[in-house]
């Protein structure tokens, strides 16, 4: 009876999210419930709210799980099995795959939301429509920060430190801002979204969000805000395209705040031409993701797939 259920938690900073899909159709959702993550709290209470979540959705389902897949803020250090680069920061350095199994009873397969992203989109989302055979998938994340998830032959990659993907963190300005990552310069430090907003206030003296900075840009009366687009754009080109030439996937997703930006895919696939190692005709399709919010809950579940 089990074996037809497939389960996913999105583990995030303010809200826990479940979602129980059909096994024999994936895009059958049976169950979804949130609870909040009170993360304040601390590191064990999380814990504890999964396992009520979990309870919760048994009961409604009259069934409980073996297995469950989970995107988390950050990764299971392959070499310590602890938590790293979470922003739920009580979470780093704690052996969470194995609490989650002592507290679950089941067998647990961790991931992070990018990753998750990347693996949502592929078998359930954009990929499907665009590419469904595609071998090499790559899901960016360009919001708050910038990351990144690799799907190769329909399996999230972790690789050896579990950072496959974190293309967020490549140094794309030399002598640029510091990162928290101890580095500078870093992609997420120039395209994410607080850091053009940053970008802007330190060109024009004024407090921008990027909605407004796209607008003024498009309406052509505020150089500082093409100059920020124009920064957003051709950095954009750059970074997209060492990826390209590395992995070259057969599609690209690109989700988060900043990803949703139409210039993206029409003037940032022609800056992207320009930097990669191929002729310039033609270039790897570059979509907008389907699932939405609903991207983390699934790629979670898709993890025994
Ligand atoms: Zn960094």
């Amino acid at each position: 009876m089990e074996k037809s259920y497939v389960w996913g938690i999105d583990l995030g900073g303010t809200k826990i999210e479940c979602a129980v899909l059909s096994a024999a159709d994936l895009t059958q959702v049976i169950a979804r419930e949130r609870i909040d993550t009170e993360a304040s709290k601390g590191y064990e209470h999380i814990i504890s709210q999964v396992a009520r979540l979990v309870s919760r959705v048994s009961e409604q389902l009259g069934v409980a799980p073996t297995r469950i897949g989970f995107a988390t803020p950050g990764v299971l250090n392959p070499a310590t099995q602890t938590m790293k680069n979470c922003n739920t920061t009580s979470m780093n350095g704690r052996p969470m795959a194995a609490d989650l199994t002592k507290a679950l009873g089941v067998e647990v397969r961790l991931a992070n939301d990018a990753n998750c992203f990347a693996l949502a989109e592929t078998h359930l989302g954009a990929v499907q429509d665009v590419n469904p055979k595609a071998e090499v998938v790559f899901g960016i994340i360009m919001g708050t920060g910038v990351g990144g998830g690799l799907v190769v032959h329909g399996q999230v990659i972790n690789g050896l430190h579990g950072i496959g993907g974190e293309w967020g963190h490549n140094i794309l300005e030399e002598g640029g801002k510091a990162c928290y990552c101890g580095k500078s310069g870093c992609v997420e430090h120039v395209i994410s979204g607080p850091a053009l907003e940053e970008f802007y206030l330190s060109e024009s003296g004024q407090k921008l969000r990027m909605p407004q900075i796209l607008q003024a840009h498009l309406a052509g009366t505020d150089m500082h805000a093409s100059a920020t687009i124009e920064r957003m754009l051709e950095n954009f080109g750059r970074a997209v395209s060492t990826l390209i030439n590395v992995l070259d996937p057969q599609v690209i997703v690109i989700g988060g705040g900043v990803g949703n930006i139409d210039l993206l895919y029409t003037e940032g696939i022609e800056r992207i031409k320009k930097y990669i190692f191929n002729s310039r005709e033609v270039l790897t399709p570059i979509v907008k993701p389907k699932l939405g919010d609903s991207a983390g809950v699934f790629g979670a579940a898709l993890l025994f797939q």
